[in-house]
């Protein structure tokens, strides 16, 4: 059993992670107002669960997920859950038809979901087991018959009444979780996540608020300390008023993270549908390999700029507790994965992995006002911020400012406040392509390797140095595809071939180039 000595937690407010350690401790040293010192067996630090959608798609999925909780359930596993695949989408697109006034339709568009829920319970659950769960499917679906005609009466859209009806993906994912694990033997009980996570009012993107900690803790804890694995369900949450919201798509690897982060978690472990973090994504580039180790800031860079395995928003909450966070692959579960910590160390080829993030638009403003003035840039960045836009990438010059963004609601109305400042030229379907890898920026010839591969395609905005990890560039989406395979070719492919001059034989066209018009990204 290995034991860590825990001192200095100076905080004594219930909630902070430093204080969950302490209710996992077996033995006080010694104490002072302000400082105390303890032995804790490390095994006792929950580590946090998370599987997504494609892990819980089916009743095999299901049976894989059992599996993988069953190794792990000594080290006291928190479970978080996506909803089953594709469940999220079609719970949205009945809030659209509803919308448009066919509540009835809204609701039966949902049957087929509603079935495979059964299938797998049918499959899976024991009989009372079984007969709760039906009843639980009936509950849900009756709720939310009414939501849709609430909404179909009222068509003008209820970001409130949409988030209550998608948080029954979550809700009826980590109630179904609960009951296999149960009928396999493990003490796993179902929680519901919107008593942990409590956010702002910002439905369908909400953020945490700071009482996250507290109330994770104080619904945790009582069951992590009588053995039990919590299941809850990922990308949910609750206003102070009780109110449902959730954080945004793909929101269930930030909810694990928020989870983790509260609690003091000894790991985060994201298991999904790939072996890891790959070198590129694997629609565009089948041939992309699992990455071993990557630092944080090189995780958020990539999940920033299009790595759709995390959550942009995954690393910060490890950042904050130093939780070291692992991307696994619930189909191959002894597959060695990713994993993130504070350093990686750099690469051989320096760069690590290739992101891309299409649908973006840019955003060029030009205006000789802007040449040696002070607060031009400030008015410019207050116009995104009055539209609530987030920018991607910028790159100025002496008298324009070139921006991306990939939102682009309320793109007429930026437009035409941004004409006050100057010329304004709007170009959308563009790619940004993100190189990123440790050492980035202090590595001569990174971006000479870059832009001879794909020195016939035409790139704009091109950012290194901002960061120390990243060079980024923008190109018509069209030529996104073609552009990465070159360099994933480049960068990792006739390297392992050791073919010497691969540079070259990579700018002349290049084989394991797809047709882009193939490639879904
Ligand atoms: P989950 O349902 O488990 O949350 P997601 O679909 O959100 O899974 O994320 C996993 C998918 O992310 C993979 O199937 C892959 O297609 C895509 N992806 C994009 N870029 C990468 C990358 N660099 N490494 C791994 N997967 C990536
Ligand atoms: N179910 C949600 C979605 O599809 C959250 C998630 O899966 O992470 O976006
Ligand atoms: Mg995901």
């Amino acid at each position: 059993m290995s034991k860590a000595v825990c001192a200095r937690i100076w905080c004594r407010l219930p909630g902070n992670p430093a204080w969950t350690r302490l209710f996992m401790a077996d033995k006080l040293l010694r104490f002072t107002p302000r400082v105390v010192f303890f032995t804790i067996d490390t095994s006792m630090i929950p580590t946090v669960m998370k599987f997504g959608g494609t892990s819980v798609e089916d009743a095999a999925a299901f049976g894989n997920v059992t599996a993988i909780v069953k190794v792990a359930a000594a080290s006291r596993p928190v479970i978080v859950v996506s909803a089953i695949g594709g469940f999220t989408n079609s719970l949205l697109q009945s809030v659209s038809r509803a919308c448009s006034g066919d509540a009835r339709g809204a609701t039966r568009s949902l049957d087929k979901d509603f079935e495979r829920h059964l299938t797998i319970a049918k499959e899976l659950l024991g009989k009372e087991a079984h007969a709760a769960f039906v009843s639980t499917i009936g509950d849900a679906r009756g709720k939310i018959r009414q939501l849709h005609r609430i909404i179909a009466a009222h068509p003008v859209t209820s970001p409130p009444l949409q988030d209550e009806i998608v948080a029954y993906g979550e809700l009826l994912s980590a109630q179904l979780l609960a009951m296999v694990l149960g009928e396999s033997g493990l003490g796993a009980r179902s929680v519901d996540a919107r008593s942990c996570i409590k956010t702002d009012e910002n439905y369908g993107s909400a953020a945490p608020r700071p009482e996250t900690a507290a109330a994770t803790n104080t619904v945790l804890m009582p069951l992590l300390q009588a053995a039990k694995i919590p299941v809850l369900g990922g990308f949910i949450g609750s206003t102070t008023r009780g109110v449902t919201t959730t954080l945004g798509r793909g929101g269930s690897d930030y909810s694990a993270a928020i989870i983790g982060a509260a609690i003091g978690a000894r790991e985060l472990q994201i298991w999904t549908d790939v072996s890891g973090v790959l070198t590129a994504d694997p629609r565009v580039v089948p041939q992309a390999r699992t990455i071993p180790v990557l630092s944080y800031q090189e995780a958020a860079e990539l999940a920033y700029f299009g790595a759709k395995v995390l959550h942009p928003k995954t690393i910060q909450p490890a950042i904050d507790q130093n939780i070291p966070v692992r991307v696994c692959n619930s189909r191959a579960p002894k597959e060695a994965g990713t994993l993130i910590v504070s350093e990686s160390g750099a690469a051989p080829q320096t760069v690590k992995a290739i992101a891309h993030k299409n649908g973006i638009t840019t955003v060029q403003v030009t205006s000789a006002r802007m040449l040696g003035a002070y607060g031009f840039l400030r008015r410019l960045f207050e116009v995104f911020d009055q539209h609530r836009t987030a920018v991607d990438v910028i790159t100025t010059s002496e008298v324009s400012v070139s921006l991306s963004i990939d939102d682009t609601s309320s793109l007429e109305a930026l437009r035409s406040d941004l004409r006050e400042l100057g010329t304004v030229e709007v170009e959308d379907q563009r790619a940004i392509i993100s190189v990123v890898g440790e050492g980035l920026r202090s590595t001569p010839g990174i971006a000479a390797q870059v832009f001879s591969v794909i020195n016939d395609i035409n790139v704009s905005m091109i950012s290194v140095g901002a960061s120390s990890v990243n060079l980024t560039f923008m190109v018509d989406q069209a030529q996104a595809a073609i552009a990465i395979a070159r360099l994933h070719q480049a960068f990792f492919e006739a390297r392992d071939a050791g073919v010497d001059d691969e540079m070259t034989q990579v700018r002349r066209g290049a084989p394991a180039v797809r047709d882009p018009e193939e490639v879904v990204a």
